[in-house]
Formats: C-alpha cells, sequence, structure tokens
C-alpha cells in the first residue's frame, strides 16, 4: 500500500523529470544555442504554469548530468546538447550561435603548450562574423 505521502513525492518526482525532458528536447530541437530566457518563452507554450526558476534549476541538473554544456559568452550562458568536441560561430548581427563541426578547423601545436610544461586539456574558440540569415537580410 503507497501511503499518502509517498505518492505525492512520486508525483512531484515525475512532473520534475518531465519539465527536464521538455527542456531537454527545446535546447537539442534547435541549432541556435539557445539562452534561458528563450528556452522559458518556448516551453511555456508546452507547460504555461512553468516558472523561469524552474527552467534555471532543470539546465543547471542537466549541465551536472552532462547531458547539456554551457558556452562561454560574454554576456549570457548559451546552451548547446550538443557535448561532443566542436567549435562556434556567433552572428554580430542576430546573435545566434552556430556548430562548426569540422574538429581540423584549428591545428594545435600542442608542442607550444608542452615546451613550456603546460597541461593542454582543450580550447574554446568561437568565430564572429554575419551568419547567412542575417546577410541575405542585408541583401
Ligand atoms: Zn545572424
Ligand atoms: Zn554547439
Amino acid at each position: 500500500m503507497i501511503k499518502k505521502g509517498e505518492a505525492g513525492f512520486a508525483t512531484k518526482k515525475l512532473r520534475r523529470s518531465f519539465h527536464r525532458e521538455i527542456i531537454y528536447d527545446i535546447i537539442s530541437s534547435t541549432d541556435i544555442h539557445p539562452t534561458a530566457e528563450w528556452i522559458y518563452e518556448k516551453a511555456k507554450k508546452v507547460i504555461p504554469t512553468i516558472s523561469l526558476g524552474t527552467v534555471y534549476r532543470n539546465i543547471n541538473i542537466l549541465k551536472e548530468e552532462g547531458r547539456i554544456i554551457e558556452i562561454v559568452d560574454d554576456k549570457e550562458g548559451r546552451f548547446d546538447a550538443k557535448t561532443y568536441k566542436h567549435y562556434h560561430f556567433k552572428c554580430s548581427s542576430c546573435g545566434n550561435i552556430y556548430d562548426i563541426e569540422n574538429p581540423d578547423v584549428i591545428q594545435v601545436n600542442k608542442e607550444i603548450f608542452s615546451n613550456r610544461g603546460f597541461k593542454l586539456e582543450g580550447c574554446d574558440v568561437v568565430f564572429n562574423g554575419i551568419c547567412n540569415r542575417c546577410g541575405d537580410r542585408e541583401n
């Protein structure tokens, strides 16, 4: 027999993971590397009662679980469901961030680091420019 408290807890837990999956779907279904605010606007269409706090909380859990990554941006956090190594291109007109999939786009000479006794662990690169959507608008 399930006690009242236990059933309530189970329902809450289910609702929490449901919210999390909705948020994950939103992040993984776009290529613009959305902000938390953008994710919140989309999530509200599915779950009208959801709060921005809930969105932030679930984003943090998804990050902890390694299912999404946060991209370094000067203004605000941008989120990416592609967790493998890739590079980014940021449009200075619309602010969208796009994936650059070719991992050979930058050749890092590892000796530059090892010669100085530095242990190279990774490299965050963001290319800047105007994206195709914005370029089309100007022409
Ligand atoms: Zn653009
Ligand atoms: Zn990306």
